[in-house]
Parts: structure tokens; sequence; C-alpha cells
């Protein structure tokens, strides 16, 4: 059975010490084996709390986050490309010291609406930098999870196939594709080929519906991805993530357009959606 997490966000909105506690709990709780802690400051992360936080409800930590313009590694601006990496960088130091396997996210470019297509200058910049953090991840036995995103949120990596051209350039070990279906929902052309594209090089997993609430009801067909999942042998972590106006934090929501407040009680929807992947994953399981 994959390892199921849970996004921090979909139990709080907040990220110190206390916030971690609850979601931890809720986490565990709810059934999942590992929390996402969202680090878009990896600075100000009490990473103590969060270690011990994870240590008393037996959970694993992932830690996950996008780049802004000014951190942008496919900018054509040497500041914001240094900026970028430094961010990254720590990204990788405070999830070795989570004990964490993975660190995964808008991690090629900045996370939001580009203005207008890649330059060629600007992928060039991208690979020269995660060839940087890809180095340092290898030192600290981190795994970089390259989230596929769509076009709203990235202009560099929206499919699988732009993934696997990426991976290729920065010719890193430590470099796995990120699927997440509320994206691939937009860019790929079924589940199964954004799951048999990524092949052997998939590596994490965000299960999300259209809406960004519960599992159960929505456009995405998560039980046939979670079916593809279980035929190819995906043995990588399935994190659920959901977002929603009344929980998340605004700044992010801004980002990541959540307008409505499409759910409230973020322990019951994890909780549900637990016990959907259980069953589904379960129910694949024994068809195969
Ligand atoms: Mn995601």
């Amino acid at each position: 059975m994959n390892t199921l997490g849970l996004h921090a966000m979909v139990a709080t909105a907040d990220g110190d010490a206390d916030a971690i506690r609850h979601a931890a709990k809720v986490a565990s709780r709810s059934g999942y084996g590992l929390l996402e802690l969202p680090i878009l400051d990896p600075w100000a992360l009490d990473t103590d709390a969060a270690r011990d936080a994870a240590q008393t409800e037996g959970l694993e930590l992932a830690c996950s986050l996008g780049l802004s313009t000014e951190t942008d590694i496919s900018s054509q601006d040497p500041e914001c490309v240094d900026a970028g990496v430094e961010l990254l960088t720590r990204a990788v130091e405070v999830t070795a010291l989570l004990g964490g396997r993975w660190l995964c996210g808008v991690l090629a470019s900045a996370l939001g609406k580009y203005p207008g297509p890649p330059t060629l200058a600007g992928w060039r910049n991208s690979i020269a930098a995660m060839r940087q953090v890809a180095a340092h991840a290898a030192e600290r036995e981190v795994r970089l999870g390259l989230e596929v995103v769509n076009r709203y949120e990235s202009n560099l990596v929206t499919t699988v196939a732009d993934a696997h051209e990426y991976l290729a350039a920065v010719g890193s070990d430590r470099l796995w594709i990120h699927v997440d279906t509320y994206h691939a929902l937009i860019e790929e052309t079924s589940m199964r080929d954004a799951v048999e594209r990524a092949g052997d090089r998939l590596g994490y997993v965000h299960v999300g519906q259209n809406d960004r609430g519960a599992l159960d009801s929505g456009t995405v067909d998560l039980d046939g991805f979670l079916g593809v999942l279980v035929e190819t042998g995906y043995a990588g972590p399935i994190t659920f993530e959901g977002f929603s106006r009344a929980t998340a934090d605004p700044e992010l929501a801004d980002t990541l357009a959540i307008w409505r407040s499409t759910w409230t009680d973020g322990e019951t929807l994890a909780a549900e959606a637990n016990a959907y992947l259980r069953g589904r994953l379960a129910r694949h399981a024994v068809g195969t």
C-alpha cells in the first residue's frame, strides 16, 4: 500500500508550531502516514516543533513550495535566479532536518500566471539552477518532485512531456515527476496518459478534485487514476490536497485563485478522502 499523505493546509492555514501540531494530529487521526508541509518561506518553519509533532503522531514529513517572482529560477534576472537557488537550497536543508524524503511543488519556475511563454534563456537558467539544487539534494538524500501544474500556474512545466524534457536536461537522479490530478485534468489527454507517460520517473502524486474539495464528487476521474497507479505498480506517496477560501492561507489562496469556500471542516474532509483512497486502492489491488 502506498503511503497516504495529507497536505497540511487541509487542516490549518497557519505555519506556526501549534498549527503544525494540530495538522499532524488531524493527519494521524484521519489515517494518513505522511504530512506535507508547505514551506513557502523555508526560513520561517519551526523545524524542531515539526519534527517532534511528526514523531509524536508517527508521521513521515514531506515539504512543498512554489517559487515567487522574486525567486524565480527561470527568470532572466540573475538576482532572481540566485535568490531562487538560495531558497531551494534552504528548503532542501529543512526537508533533510525534518527527516523528509521529498521536496516537491513548483520548483522550476514561479507559481503564477505568466504573461507569455518561457524564453530559451529562462529555460536554461532554470536548468542550470536546478543542477545546483539537485547536487545539494543528493548530499542530503532528498528527492525533488517536479510538480506538473496547469498553464495558469506556470509556463515552464505544464505537461508530463515537459517534465521529462526538463529532467533529461538537468540530468540528475534526484529529480522525479510529481503528477497532480487537478492540473492533469486541464493539461493531459487523460488520467491514464498522465501516469503512463510519467512511467518509472513518477515519484510523487497529489490527488485533488477539480473544485479542490471532496474526492468522491467532481469531474476528475480519480477512481480511474488510482486504478492506473495500481496497475502500473506505482509505490510512492499519494497525498490529498484540498483548498477552500474559508480555511486556506489568504496569500496562497489568492495565488491559486481559491475564490470560493467549497468546504469548511478540514478534518472531516481529510477523513473522508482517506477512506475514499483506501477503499478504491484496495478494490483496484484485488482486481489486478
Ligand atoms: Mn498539487
